[in-house]
């Protein structure tokens, strides 16, 4: 019977591994295969751009006027697209983004939502009001002739079909629009998420401020990859844009003043010479001139101009164009020096309503020349003109300009949370520029690819802004909530835009928090910086896929990073690393000395211990040999301990044969731990070890993450110490991001709760909890 059920064992065991594992690598440190796109001519296994690599242009001529009695925008555009691409194209798909809010919208349909008891009428109108009359209402598709083309439009795309094919490699097509649509409401929280711009009306002097964004039809992108990317605009996933010039003309009341991208063509026309004289003044200026004040900008708002002003400006090599305009705005600007920046001077530039005053006068412009500097030193030199913060209830980025919150109280004053979720947004929105505006990668389908690599920037400069900033993500410890919740809300970051659960903290948090243990923890900061900027290199003006940026890291480092982009990218593992053991060993030095006190003293111990020992001493009263001498010899009175020249002897013996290696590393009298480590999250990190020595003092031990080679479940290392350690603990400065702390420390300690930790503290800033700042919060919950 027995015989026969090992048998079964055996045979169920081998049937169970075969059909599991048909001898494939399951190692965490498998080189990323399928996962990646198999290199091309178009893009290289090193990462970097191929000979072959190609991308279409879209060049656009605007005029565009801002009804401000009707708040309705109307434009006409002439778009000239560039085929470059190998391929004969028979159609083209044109972007219309404002159609996210037209009432039959696809975005209002597929949101979801529940009902509970306490519902206001705010979170109401948000899931059920589609009455706004948005979306763009198309007059006319011509061709260059004027004559009309015909046009499909797919909710948020329009197919243009093209009466002769366009030529491969360098054809050109021109199409002219014209359009107009309602501008929505910036704050009603049916609208704002989805469409990014919109207006602000201040009932209090009943004027207006506007943001206009996605506020022209946009050619689609072509490419190498997707082919067309015209997978809809829902809400969540943003644009993906090919690269042109603009030249815009904005008609708007005369007594507004716009803010825009590009550069300003007509500043004559449509300045005061007191103004251009400021703007003069501001290029060389060391912090920021007003050149329009507030006291003129309140003056302003008392009256309203029935005639109009167009502002021309042009900008170069842009993805997109955007604009604000409005008689509140307050303007400063000062010029800025960017090393190795192809413009001899970029002008920091913010447009604000007094509302936004005092932060944004005393913050703003210096925030906007504060970004582009750190960014600079770690991407490329900024190579635009033009840097613009406007202020505008939530945040949005856009090529040389964004759109960022940060509004004191009415009386002028703020909170701390204001001031810094302010000073973050302005670095983020701004730090936009590099990610995704000129290294252009592909918003539709990765958020992460702009949004975690723009984070994880923010934090540099953060950092460098203030040494005590509270930054929201960036450090390991921020991401330990999300990381270690349910699984069933957390998605791999390689997601789609659309589908990600709990945005912020995939999109944002987790890819910048990873890229900074890359660099503080796992690469070093030399070989990361190195890679990171050969990333921006490489890719500044193209458009990047996540394989290309991984294979750079990889390529410009000279580090096997294909496990941490498993673990951290592909999964929803986190990290857990636990110290399970610290077994300590000594050596025997075999000298009588030492070794034959310490062995006596051993033997006496463990007999003092024994039970039969122990209860004999107290039941009998003699022994046989205490009962008669004559059972006694030379061993009942030997002491054990006494060294005999015979020890000494065999010891001088072992001593000789040593060579002089051996005798001094005896002579270090080292001490030996055993320190056995597994891996209960799934995602592998380096390990960093703190031994705490007798003495009061420490050392760290850093290993790298290829100690797991073998076996990725379980390793065990030894060291060798000159001091005997008291304690040992795992990662103690929290830079690996290890959801369990408790498991780090050998002897185990137990280690309060995020909540007690927030109790000690006294109420931190906003560092707890999800581990996002408020703008990011914001932008989650925004969606921006
Ligand atoms: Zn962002």
């Amino acid at each position: 019977m027995k015989h026969l059920y090992l048998i079964l064992v055996a045979s169920s065991f081998t049937f169970i591994a075969w059909a599991q594992s048909p001898n494939t690598d399951k190692s965490l440190f498998r080189q990323l295969g399928s996962e990646l796109p198999t290199p091309n001519t178009y893009r290289t296994a090193s990462g970097a751009p191929g000979e072959s690599y190609w991308q279409q242009r879209a060049d656009y001529d605007i005029k565009v006027e801002v009804d401000d009695n009707t708040q309705r925008l109307i434009g006409k555009e002439t778009i000239t697209y560039t085929n470059n691409s190998p391929h004969v194209l028979s159609y083209v798909w044109v972007q219309l983004d404002q159609n996210v809010v037209d009432p039959e919208s696809d975005t209002y349909k597929t949101k979801t939502n529940t009902m509970s008891e306490r519902t206001s009428l705010t979170q109401l109108n948000a899931m059920i009001d589609n009455s706004f009359d948005g979306g763009f209402k198309l007059e006319y598709v011509r061709d260059v002739m004027g004559k009309d083309l015909k046009y499909t439009v797919n909710k948020t795309m329009m197919r243009v079909d093209l009466p002769t094919p366009l030529a491969a490699k360098g054809g050109k097509v021109v199409l002219n629009i014209s359009w107009a649509y309602n501008i929505n409401d910036r704050q009603n929280p049916a609208l704002s998420a989805d469409s990014r711009g919109g207006y602000e009306f201040f009932p209090e002097d009943g004027n207006y401020l506007y943001t206009l964004a996605q506020w022209y039809p946009r050619m689609a992108v072509y490419d190498d990859y997707n082919g067309w990317q015209h997978k809809q605009f829902l809400g969540q996933g943003e644009f993906t844009l090919p690269f042109g010039n603009f030249t815009v003309a904005i008609t708007v009341p005369a007594d507004h003043i716009v803010a825009s991208t590009g550069v300003l063509q007509n500043g004559k026309e449509v300045l005061t010479a007191e103004q251009l004289k400021r703007f003069e003044a501001s290029k060389s200026a060391v912090k920021p001139v007003v050149i329009v004040t507030q006291a003129e900008a309140t003056e302003k708002e008392k009256t309203k101009a029935t005639t109009k002003k167009t502002w021309i400006y042009k900008a170069e090599n842009v993805r997109d164009f955007a604009f604000g305009t409005s008689r509140k705005y307050i303007w400063d600007a000062v010029g800025v020096k960017i090393d190795g920046s192809t413009q001899p001077l970029v002008m920091a530039m913010s447009y604000y309503p007094k509302e936004a005053n005092p932060l944004y006068g005393q913050y703003s412009t210096e925030a906007v020349a504060h970004t582009l500097r750190v960014y600079s030193k770690h991407t490329i030199p900024y190579p635009y003109p033009v840097a613009i913060s406007v202020e505008a209830s939530n945040g949005m980025e856009y090529p040389m300009i964004c759109f960022n919150y940060g509004r004191p109280e009415k009386d002028g004053t703020y909170s701390d949370r204001i001031k810094y979720g302010m000073l973050s947004v302005i670095f983020h929105e701004v730090g936009h520029n590099f990610f995704p505006m000129i290294v252009n990668s592909d918003e539709r389908q990765w958020t992460w690819m702009d949004e975690g690599l723009n984070s994880f920037c923010q934090f540099l400069a953060e950092q460098e802004w203030q040494r005590d900033y509270p930054s929201g993500s960036g450090p390991a410890k921020s991401i330990v909530d999300y990381m270690k919740m349910d699984k069933s809300v957390q998605n791999p970051i390689m997601t789609n835009s659309e589908s990600i659960i709990r945005f912020g903290d995939n999109a944002y948090g987790k890819p910048a928090t990873a890229l900074n243990i890359l660099r503080e923890t796992v690469m070093g900061r030399e070989l990361f910086d190195f890679s990171f900027r050969e990333y921006a290199k490489r890719w500044a003006f193209k458009h990047p896929t996540p394989s290309d940026l991984f294979r750079t890291m990889e390529d410009a480092s000279g580090v096997d990073l294909d496990w941490f982009w498993r673990g951290w990218f592909f999964t929803t593992d986190h990290v857990d690393i636990s110290l399970d053991n610290v077994t300590p060993f000594r050596m025997d030095t075999k000298n009588p000395d030492i070794e034959k006190p310490l062995a006596g003293k051993a033997v006496k111990e463990e007999l003092e211990k024994d039970i039969t020992y122990q209860n004999n001493k107290k039941d009998l009263p003699t022994t046989a040999v205490e009962r008669n001498k004559d059972l006694e010899d030379f061993y009942n009175n030997y002491d054990p301990n006494a060294i005999v020249p015979s020890d000494k002897k065999a010891y001088d013996q072992y001593m000789t044969g040593l060579g002089e290696k051996e005798k001094a590393f005896l002579a270090k009298g080292l001490h030996f731990y055993q320190l056995d480590f597994s891996n209960k999250g799934g995602v592998l990190m380096p390990l960093i070890i703190q031994f705490n020595f007798e003495d009061g003092t420490k050392e760290v031990k850093r290993i790298p993450a290829e100690i797991f080679k073998l076996n990725d479940q379980k390793v065990s290392k030894v060291f060798a110490l000159a001091k005997p350690v008291t304690s040992v603990e795992l990662d103690p400065q929290e830079e690996t991001a290890d959801t369990d702390r408790e498991n780090n420390f050998f002897p185990r300690k137990a280690v309060p709760s995020r909540f007690e930790l927030f109790k000690q503290s006294g109420g931190g800033r906003w560092s707890g909890g999800s581990g996002m700042n408020p703008m990011q919060k914001a932008k989650a919950e925004t969606k921006n």
